[in-house]
């Protein structure tokens, strides 16, 4: 299975989107960069469908998926996503478990019976150990990085086959964005999942990368092997980047 995107997206008259247009694969990690405003964020909407491209297409398995319909729900049901801000996308009225076991019901992975044991089971996994000490809290009992590895969990309940995390640690503390890194790279191994991974850190994106892509100004300027992209950067943009962070 593989997941293509093709071009652009303007809101108004503001092209934030170009010239973008990349795969995704199962057991692949691309990473995402680029300066502030040059559209990676948009690519992570559009990705999971919360923007529609003004032209160009998104694409699963060779076939459009299309703005309704049939296709559009089973592309959905593949696509999740870690946003920056772990505050941003918990309710702080519900528990760690009702976050949990609600994907887990809408997308028939779990049925009442078994919905409190699954999501103790994903806590588990994401290393929220021992989950019955986590389950009822709610997110304001948490520290960022347990928020975090919450949202992380609840995008893995519907089992889905593509992963965004767009800035997943950079709102955490900087001792503890290294963990909460090793386990999304984990978990993209252990589920196979195709992970677009958006960052400002080149270091991190060579890491845990296969391929990156550099944005400029709403257009992939630089796109390759993670390796070939860091030693031999042959866009303008990638080159000041290195500087600035080498
Ligand atoms: P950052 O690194 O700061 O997160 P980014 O690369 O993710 O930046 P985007 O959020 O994709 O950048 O924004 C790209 C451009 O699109 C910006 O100029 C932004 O103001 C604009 N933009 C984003 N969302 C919308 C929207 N819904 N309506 C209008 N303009 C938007
Ligand atoms: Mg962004």
């Amino acid at each position: 299975k593989t997941y293509l995107l093709r071009d652009g997206l303007r809101f108004s008259r503001l092209e934030a989107v170009r010239s973008v247009s990349f795969e995704l694969t199962p057991g692949r990690t691309v990473a995402l960069v680029g300066q502030s405003g040059s559209g990676k964020s948009t690519i992570a909407k559009l990705i999971a469908q919360l923007e529609t491209p003004t032209s160009g297409t998104l694409s699963l398995d060779g076939r459009p998926v299309g703005r309704r319909g049939r296709a559009l729900a089973a592309y959905r049901d593949q696509v999740q996503m870690v946003f920056q801000d772990p505050f941003a996308s918990l309710n702080p009225f519900h528990s760690v478990g009702h976050h949990l076991e609600r994907p887990l019901l809408l997308h028939g992975k779990a049925t009442k019976q078994t919905a409190r044991e699954k999501a103790l089971a994903l806590l588990e996994r994401v290393n929220l150990s021992p989950a019955t000490v986590f389950i009822d809290r709610k997110p304001h009992e948490l520290s960022g990085g347990q928020r975090q590895r919450v949202s992380i969990a609840r995008a893995l309940a519907p089992e889905p086959s593509i992963l965004v995390a767009d800035e997943p640690v950079s709102m955490l503390d900087v001792s503890i964005r290294l963990g909460v890194l090793n386990l999304l790279a984990r978990l993209q191994r252990e589920e196979n999942l195709a992970l677009l991974y958006i960052t400002h850190d080149l270091a991190t994106a060579r890491h845990f990368s296969d391929e990156i892509l550099v944005m400029y100004h709403g257009d992939v300027v630089e796109q390759g092997a993670a390796d070939d992209v860091i030693l031999d950067p042959q866009a303008e943009f990638t080159k000041q980047l290195l500087v600035a962070a080498p």
